[in-house]
């Protein structure tokens, strides 16, 4: 591993006009380096290197693995990677991190969360897998779960943001985008905003303006005066979220409208995501590639039109099977006493079809009550390979360098490399394929984020 070795000294004999005569060259290790960590012995790390702007394509059928792996970590970065013998020749620390018999891989990263929310939606939930409507009548749904923040204080808020960001790090998440989307009316969405930027935790959160999620009841007639509302509060969102997001779809907001405010937003220098195509075609893909959004998620009904785009774009296509499985999205209906057809039992396809299209695809939880209330990236991972039939690089791929990615992060994290942040997973397993197919268990068994170990034995520390 040449990073890890000097270039001896070449006597100045033998130089010669034509330069250094190579044969002269030698390589031999310099005086080891003091850093402060080492993570050596690892049974398999998984470097999920790649290039900066995403994986794609047939290369996401592949991901680095190195055997007997082993890092260097300096403060709060990756400083070489390799084999064990060649960091323990090359480098010192105070602090060795034995990561014998064990898989090590970058901190899985989650595009996609609305981390702010009260309230839970699991009444609603169960008349919903049963097809039985509920004996007495309740609220449910989006507004429901807006009425229940508004009422939280900001306190409770904060305190149950916190135990997820826990949770999320324990499971090995390490960078969490967080939109807002549960305020509705644009003094609470930015009250959310407010809460979301100035949250602290050793899980970084990148925080979202969902400026266009569902249209109040009250505005049904007043369409445009929503949309003035959410772009009046644009110049305070920019000021503390990089992103904006809308919601292109047919439940929600037209291209026409969410291309109004996405414009908005970008003229005040705020990248765009977009919840695009969920419940129909609405051209939410074809949006996000006109808006160059950094990504747009969901995608059921996207157009293979809509995908070429994006990929044309550089947007990245994030997917969310958390919310297929827990909709019951491709899970038979009850028709009397036998089974009808399901939702979308074309769901296996959307994922072949993004990368068919040439997108960036990445997956992520859509934490939030209502669509997928599992924080777990690790349970995200493990259901993408089985509702869309992913083999292991490719999930690896899409929750590491290409989630990432989705937020614009390639260059500083997704992946175990030199210069990269020293977030890092050790797990309880040997192999990056046992991750997927073991499911239903924490197997995040030691996190590092920004070079500190921040989870041991899957418990924070
Ligand atoms: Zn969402």
């Amino acid at each position: 591993m040449s990073q890890l070795f000097a270039e001896s000294r070449v006597p100045r004999a033998a130089r010669t006009a034509r330069g250094v005569d190579i044969a002269l060259v030698v390589y031999r290790p310099i005086a080891k380096l003091d850093v402060d960590r080492l993570v050596l012995h690892a049974a398999e790390l998984l470097t999920c290197r790649g290039p900066q702007s995403g994986i794609h394509g047939a290369a996401l059928r592949a991901v680095e693995t190195i055997t007997d792996g082993a890092l260097a970590i300096q403060g709060e970065r990756i400083v070489a990677v390799g084999t064990s013998s060649d960091i323990i020749a090359a480098y010192a620390a105070p602090d060795i991190v034995d990561a014998a018999g064990k898989l090590v891989t970058p901190g899985l990263v989650d595009p996609h969360s609305h981390l702010l929310y009260g309230g839970t939606r699991h009444e609603e939930y169960e008349s919903k897998v049963t097809q039985r409507a509920p004996e007495t009548p309740m609220e449910g749904g989006i507004r429901y779960t807006a009425r229940k923040t508004r009422e939280a204080s900001d306190g409770a808020l904060i305190g149950q943001a916190l135990g997820d960001l826990d949770v999320m790090l324990a499971h090995g998440t390490t960078t969490l985008e967080a939109k807002t989307g549960y305020g509705l009316e644009q003094d609470e969405e930015l009250r959310l905003l407010r809460l979301t930027a100035g949250l602290k935790h050793p899980l970084q959160v990148v925080p979202t303006y969902l400026a266009l999620h569902v249209l109040p009841h009250e505005y049904a007639r007043r369409r445009q005066a929503y949309l003035e509302q959410a772009m009046a509060a644009l110049p305070e969102a920019c000021k503390l979220a990089p992103y904006c997001d809308v919601s292109c779809d047919p439940g929600s907001f037209t291209f026409d409208e969410c291309l109004q405010v996405g414009e908005a937003a970008r003229a005040l220098g705020m990248k765009i995501r977009v919840h695009a195509d969920q419940h129909g075609d609405a051209r939410g893909a074809l949006l996000a590639a006109r808006l160059q959004a950094s990504s747009a998620d969901h995608l059921d009904y996207a157009s293979d039109e809509g995908l070429r785009a994006m990929a044309h774009a550089g947007s990245v296509a994030t997917l969310l099977p958390g919310v297929t499985l827990h909709l019951c999205e491709m899970t038979p209906r009850f028709e009397g006493a036998v089974l009808g057809p399901a939702e979308k039992p074309f769901m296996p396809l959307v994922a072949r079809r993004a990368i068919e299209a040439g997108t960036v695809v990445a997956l992520s939880t859509d934490y939030n009550p209502g669509s997928c209330p599992t924080p777990s990236m690790q349970m995200v991972m493990q259901l993408a390979a089985r509702l869309y039939r992913l083999g292991y690089a490719e999930t690896w791929n899409m929750c590491t360098l290409n989630a990432a990615r989705a937020l614009d992060l390639g260059r500083d994290r997704g992946s175990l490399e030199p210069g990269k942040r020293a977030d890092i997973v050790i797990w309880s397993v040997a192999t990056h394929g046992m991750v997927i197919n073991r499911f239903g268990v924490n197997l995040a068994d030691t996190v590092m984020a920004s070079g500190k170990v921040v989870a041991r034995s899957g418990r924070l520390v």
